[in-house]
């Protein structure tokens, strides 16, 4: 870090630490990902960095980024810009050597703080040391005239909220958020899905989307989201059974359940095949036995089913834990020795073979002589 800082200029207060790093700092969290803003043009950046041995991938040229790594961190380099003009989409960008220019163009004011790195001297030029004390998400200037420029910031305020804010939101950007609703279906259904699940794998979502749902925030989007009962119980089960957060697993909790729906929701939002499987899958309600459901669809989905179930007949917490630590077997016999017990050659082998794995999932998947007894049932 400290030689990427040098090749950017560091002595001559040419780069600032800003956004999120330096909000998460103040609030004494642990950063992962460090943005910098720079005075100079992204190609300066990526001559400095090369010079000074620093690999630099430009990966957001349009809006000046440059993504730098350093011993494993990941640093995002942005020249100052300022935004020309936007259609709610995408910006028009011009570099600027102004500070308060390229604040004036972030969205909320605790993301536009900026910090020195050589001296940890704070610039805060619309008051978001103030509003994160507050744990308040503010837009920098006109919230409504922010939101048409970027519609994808109504989807930020309420993430933002979620992970940061106390109570209710800003009432003006809450009121700007909700009457620009409708904003959101401009957007590209990528930027929204990728949005909605960083909201959903907040620690705390269940307020902030519940907020969204009584202000129709999802209508234009997911107008199958309904169900924040389910997500409460989900996250409060999630809680006591140890699990994860999992964006999907609680996505399907606000939605019926119905695997249509979920390959529906998943085309919409452009899963990943991956994804989509998975959705659909965990939509489907959970019944019998949590073995026989893991082995049949993994033990993902089949813990994701359990936790979505309330109503599942067993214990749910012993239910996920038995399948955690189960050590999966695969079927005792294969096709080759049922030919050698007699099985004439042929589509009988595959479907005697499905037969004996049914029964064998039946009985809770036996070896040994119980096994055995199976498969003389079936071959005989
Ligand atoms: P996270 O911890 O989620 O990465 P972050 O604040 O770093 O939080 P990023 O999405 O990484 O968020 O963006 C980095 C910074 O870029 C933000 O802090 C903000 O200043 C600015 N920014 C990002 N997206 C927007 C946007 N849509 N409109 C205006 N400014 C934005
Ligand atoms: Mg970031």
């Amino acid at each position: 870090m400290k030689k990427l800082l040098a090749a950017l200029g560091e002595e001559k207060g040419h780069v600032r630490f800003v956004g999120g790093a330096v909000r998460d700092i103040l609030l004494g969290l642990e950063v992962a990902d460090v943005d910098c803003a720079v005075v100079h043009s992204p190609d300066t950046v990526i001559e400095r960095l090369e010079q000074a041995g620093i690999k630099a991938v430009p990966t957001g040229i349009d809006h000046g980024t440059v993504t730098a790594v350093s011993n494993g961190t990941v640093v995002e380099v942005t020249t100052l810009r300022s935004d020309v003009s936007t259609d709610g989409r995408r910006a028009t960008v011009a570099y600027t050597s102004d500070w308060k220019e390229d604040a004036a163009r972030r969205d909320f004011t605790f993301n536009a703080l900026y910090a020195d790195p050589r001296t940890g001297e704070l610039f805060d030029y619309f008051g978001g040391q103030e509003d994160l004390e507050a744990r308040r998400v503010r837009f920098i200037g006109d919230a409504w005239r922010r939101i048409a420029e970027d519609h994808l910031r109504i989807l930020r305020f309420f993430r933002f909220h979620a992970r940061f804010g106390e109570g209710l939101p800003d009432a003006e950007g809450l009121d700007a958020c909700t009457k620009r609703a409708n904003d959101l279906m401009a957007l590209s259904r990528e930027r929204v899905a990728d949005e909605l699940l960083k909201l959903l794998g907040l620690p705390a979502p269940g307020d902030t989307v519940e907020l969204m749902v009584e202000r129709g925030i999802f209508r234009p989007v997911l107008p199958e989201v309904a169900n924040v009962t389910a997500l409460r119980e989900l996250l409060e089960f999630e809680r006591r059974a140890s699990l994860a957060p999992s964006p999907l697993r609680r996505l399907a909790a606000l939605l019926p359940a119905d695997p249509e729906v979920g390959r529906d929701i998943a085309a919409r939002l452009k899963f990943s095949r991956q994804q989509r499987h998975h959705l659909a899958s965990i939509l489907d309600p959970a019944s019998g036995d949590a073995r026989a459901m893991a082995y049949r669809d993994g033990k993902e989905i089949a813990i994701d089913r359990i936790a979505l179930t309330p109503a599942w007949s067993g214990d749910r917490e012993k239910s996920i834990a038995q399948i955690r630590d189960w050590d999966m077997p695969q079927l005792p016999i294969k096709g080759g020795q049922l030919i050698e017990r007699g099985v004439p050659k042929g589509p009988e082998v595959a479907t005697i073979l499905r037969a004996i794995e049914k029964d064998w999932i039946e009985a809770d998947f036996p070896d040994g002589p119980a096994f055995e007894a199976i498969v003389e049932k079936r071959v005989g």
